[in-house]
């Protein structure tokens, strides 16, 4: 199964994506997280990333798709991925399908993380993560025990460089921009899944499971739309 997962930055995908991916039993990969792995270690894919992404614009299509088909040809992802941040444009959205049909697949649900703009901005100015280890605090909806150490590791917090003030800005003129497009595109094929993302973070993963449970042929995914 390949499931999408779309939505404004600080929306909630890697939240919910992460807890989606391990009750289908599929992997989850996020673009944004292995883009900023392969800007640290100097890769040739990050050497060319880092740029756009510190300016917090959107890679372009031909390198986001060079590395999708490349990725969709690694053996642990054949049984189906949980794609996290791509797609992101239209172009991209049509790459992909292009990709999946060469190998007789398709996509089979994309979950639009609806979120108004103030309140993904809002949860933006209070996210951090671990420098060691990547995960994710938000030190409104769920801080560290101590404050400014990773519960996991111990590891130093801190701010994502493209979560600060400016460079947010930017990723909001990209989303209305270039990715709210391809949501009619998922829309107008009858595989979008909308989900609601007002609330706490269990609140949002109830309305998740039940959007994810659907999946199983039990109705059709309009009638998740809500
Ligand atoms: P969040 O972490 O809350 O999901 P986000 O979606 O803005 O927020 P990431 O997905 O981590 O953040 O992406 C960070 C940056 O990586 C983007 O601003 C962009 O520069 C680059 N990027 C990630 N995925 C893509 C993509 N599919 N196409 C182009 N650029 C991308
Ligand atoms: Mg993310």
């Amino acid at each position: 199964m390949i499931i999408v997962l779309v939505g404004a930055p600080g929306a909630g995908k890697g939240t919910h994506g992460k807890r989606i991916a391990a009750k289908r039993h599929l992997p989850h990969v996020s673009s944004g997280d292995l883009l900023r792995e392969a800007v640290g270690s100097g890769t040739p894919l990050g050497r060319q990333a880092e740029r756009y992404m510190k300016a917090g614009v959107l890679v372009p299509d031909k390198i986001m798709l060079l590395w999708v088909e490349k990725l969709l040809d690694m053996p642990e992802y054949e049984a189906g991925i949980v794609l996290d941040g791509f797609p992101r444009t239209v172009p991209q959205a049509e790459g992909l399908d292009e990709i999946l049909a060469k190998r007789d697949l398709g996509v089979d649900r994309a979950l639009f993380f609806d979120i108004e703009e103030a309140a993904a901005v809002r949860r933006l100015a209070k996210r951090v993560s671990c420098t060691n280890c990547g995960l994710v605090y938000n030190l409104d909806a769920k801080p560290p025990e101590t404050p400014g150490e990773c519960d996991r590791c111990g590891g130093t917090l801190d701010v994502r460089a493209d979560d600060r003030e400016a460079t947010v800005h930017a990723r909001f003129v990209e989303f209305r921009g270039s990715t709210k497009p391809m949501i009619e595109y998922y829309r107008s094929q009858g595989k979008l899944i909308r989900i609601d993302t007002t609330g706490s973070i269990a609140e949002v993963g109830k309305r998740v499971t039940a959007a994810i449970d659907l999946l199983d042929g039990l109705e059709p995914p309009e009638s998740a739309a809500g």
